[in-house]
């Protein structure tokens, strides 16, 4: 099939609507995708009769409502179009109401409290402005219609009705500015995202041989083999065949679902890989990460292999992230951050971009926390991603001009005259103004923000909810000053120059992996929230609460529950992977330990009663080193079991998060310890489990 024709062919698009919907239908849906007017019930009726036969021809017996709940994956309900007739035959049915909202139950999910079992309503309620979709694989096809999962109360229980809340909020407050910069075609600002997706490729068949990954997802035990990625070999480098094979299959499937997969290439550690799709609204970057990451997974099992999303699958090789590119746009085409040719809208970026550094500033510790995740808490901060502290990378350029604007009073004429007439003296923005910084979690990228925190297994919408709101924030107080403002453009130079003092501290250009920045940020007053739980305690301060009730991004009582579902979830994560680690401690490092060093020991006695003069000192020394770590493990085990079971009989949830970190985490280091060098002492036919050689190399 020609890429023409596969890209998007399971796609209830835009050409499909047009195409299938009576005019008057398709003008109203239209409306309400583009400027939020609600639909009606005969419009509905239509759309979801259209997409019924759509979909039936293209082979669908089943629909679902496809949400994103709190866990930060995706979940469907499958219903099937039929329905009865009077005299016992069997239709295809699906009507309006079926396409526009659905109550799944679903009382399962984590809801932090925001809905006691009992009164289990939950509904999920069709997002129009993210296209229903067919899912297509060997159990059938299946129509999916992407939705939004809230409560009988209306709080929202899913990650996609505050991200769309968010992006309501950033249009509003972002089109005041447009407004006052004399904007009258642009009717609407969305955010932009294209997120780069990280993940590894292990073979299926040393994945079901490791506990810890099929129970955590990553490696919790390993020694690491002679070689990791220390000649950089792997690194963009030539495709193995199986790989290409794959990639080459993972790009069919996701252009079947209208995933615009772009480039791919290898990635620093070895089995690690990478896939980026073309930039596109917020809401849809975000249904079609989540759809690249499930399909990744099932395609990678067609090939025998299993892809790995975890943000830590193995220790001593870099890990995985998620690189969140994000821009803002106007519906007629305007990217906001684009720094542009002409001095209008030079001026107008400037502002924007003092805008960005405010809330980033500012708002820091909540940015760090939508980036927060246990298997993040292995990376950041450990030279391989960047630190744990919020800084903005803005390259030389750009530096630059904002040290003349904070300078500003030193050629007031020069300065006063380029913002009055615009910013004409300014030197010229080249294309790509930057340079890269590999070590900014949050980088000016020539047009678009790049924030490189994010971890490679969770959704974006998060990060994204978070970017959109402190940014909303800090427009609506420029806005609110420069609308009652009688001189425009001199309260516009005075806004942008006093951000750009206040948060100058932001910025930094530098190496973002040295100590001396660490150092530095300490000295700038910067946070560095160094654990998942630390930065949650962010979450619900009054000033945070305050910030998303502002906007309609999150009620307190929502905000709450978000705060306990993601400690919850943090304790339950660290929990299994204590036990995943006591048991294969216990069942068969051990074991293997000692039926190696019997096998040694007989080896001695044997070869002693062969002949007594012989030396058995190597063997000797064998028994001897493994005993003796043999003996820490057992001491190790019983401290990880005790701190277990302390963590689970502490009542208060972020107590019991803290306690997770502080003390079971530290043991869960420290078993591993005497395990991986055993590993490296026990004869390799005898190690219970496939090794990191394995895993990384023979795939
Ligand atoms: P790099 O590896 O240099 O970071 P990639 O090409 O791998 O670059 O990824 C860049 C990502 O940024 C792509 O997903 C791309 O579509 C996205 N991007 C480009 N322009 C914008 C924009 N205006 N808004 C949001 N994302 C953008
Ligand atoms: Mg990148």
């Amino acid at each position: 099939m020609s890429i023409n024709n596969l890209f998007g062919s399971n796609v209830f698009s835009d050409a499909v609507m047009k195409e299938r919907l009576p005019k008057e239908t398709y003008k109203s849906l239209r409306r309400t995708i583009e400027m939020g007017e609600p639909l009606n019930k005969e419009t509905a009726e239509v759309i979801a009769n259209a997409m019924k036969d759509w979909a039936i021809e293209k082979g669908a017996t089943h629909y679902t409502h496809w949400f994103q709940p709190m866990t930060g994956k995706t979940a469907e309900k499958h219903d099937s179009f039929i329905s009865l007739t009077a005299d016992g035959r069997a239709t295809m049915e699906f009507s309006g109401k079926e396409l526009i909202q659905g109550e799944p139950d679903a009382s399962s999910f984590p809801n932090g409290g925001l809905r006691a079992t009992f009164e289990a309503r939950g509904y999920t309620a069709w997002d129009p402005t993210s296209p229903a979709f067919l899912k297509e694989d060997s159990a059938g096809v299946t129509l999916c219609i992407p939705t939004a999962f809230y409560s009988y109360t209306g709080e929202a229980l899913d990650k996609k009705t505050p991200l769309l809340r968010s992006m309501e909020a950033l249009n509003k407050q972002a089109m005041r500015i447009l407004k006052l910069f004399g904007n009258t075609k642009s009717k609407k600002v969305i955010s932009t995202v294209g997120a780069e997706q990280e993940y590894f490729l292990v073979d299926k068949k040393y994945y079901q041989a490791r506990k810890d990954l099929i129970f955590t997802g990553r490696t919790l035990f390993g020694a690491m083999p002679p070689k990791g990625q220390e000649l950089d070999d792997h690194y963009f480098g030539s495709i193995k065949e199986r790989i290409a094979n794959f990639m080459r299959e993972l790009d069919t499937e996701l252009w079947k679902l209208g995933v615009s997969a772009k480039t791919k290439h290898n990635e620093v550690a070895p089995a690690q890989h990478e896939v980026a799709p073309i930039f596109a609204t917020t809401n849809i970057a975000t249904d079609h990460n989540q759809l690249m990451m499930e399909v990744i997974q099932k395609v990678a099992m067609r090939h025998d292999l299993v892809c790995l999303l975890h943000e830590k699958p193995f220790k001593g090789v870099n890990g995985s992230g998620k690189h969140n590119n994000w821009s803002l746009s106007t519906d007629d085409g305007i990217n906001i951050l684009y720094p542009g040719k002409t001095p209008h809208e030079n001026a107008q970026f400037l502002l924007f971009l003092a805008i960005i550094m405010a809330a980033v500033d500012e708002y820091a510790p909540l940015l760090r926390l939508s980036a927060a995740n246990p298997g993040n808490d292995h990376r950041l901060g450990a030279n391989e991603a960047p630190p744990a502290i919020i800084s903005m990378f803005l390259g030389d350029q750009l530096t630059d001009i904002i040290e003349q604007i904070e300078a500003g009073h030193l050629n007031v004429s020069k300065q006063v005259e380029v913002l009055e007439v615009g910013v004409s003296t300014l030197p010229k923005l080249p294309k790509d103004a930057t340079d890269r910084n590999r070590t900014s979690p949050f980088a000016f990228t020539g047009n678009r923000f790049e924030f490189r925190m994010c971890p490679s297994s969770a959704s974006i919408a998060g990060p994204n909810i978070i970017l959109n709101t402190i940014v909303a924030e800090h427009i609506r107080r420029v806005a609110d000053e420069l609308e009652k403002a009688e001189d425009f453009n001199k309260a516009l130079k005075d806004v942008i120059m006093r951000l750009i003092k206040q948060h100058k501290r932001i910025v930094f250009n530098g190496d973002g992996y040295s100590q001396d920045w660490i150092e530095e940020a300490a000295r700038r007053g910067l946070p560095n929230l160094s654990s998942t739980v630390e930065s949650y305690t962010y979450l619900d301060k009054p000033e945070s609460v305050e910030l998303f009730e502002k906007h309609g991004v999150f009620t307190k009582h929502e905000v709450e529950s978000r705060k306990e579902i993601v400690l919850e979830e943090y304790a339950k994560v660290i929990n299994i992977e204590g036990l995943t680690m006591v048991q294969m401690a216990r069942k068969q490092i051990m074991p293997a330990c000692i039926e190696y060093m019997t096998s040694v020991a007989e080896s001695i006695s044997k070869i002693k009663s062969a002949c007594s003069a012989a030396d058995v000192s190597v063997q000797e020394e064998i028994v001897t080193n493994i005993s003796k770590l043999l003996f820490d493990v057992r001491v190790k085990v019983a401290d990880l079991e005790k701190e277990i079971e302390i963590s689970k009989s502490i009542e208060d949830i972020e107590e019991m998060a803290f306690y997770y970190r502080e003390k079971v985490f530290v043991a869960m280091e420290q078993l591993r310890e005497p395990c991986d060098e055993l590993e490296k002492l026990v004869s390799e036919d005898k190690w219970p489990f496939p090794t990191y050689d394995e895993l990384l190399f023979r795939v």
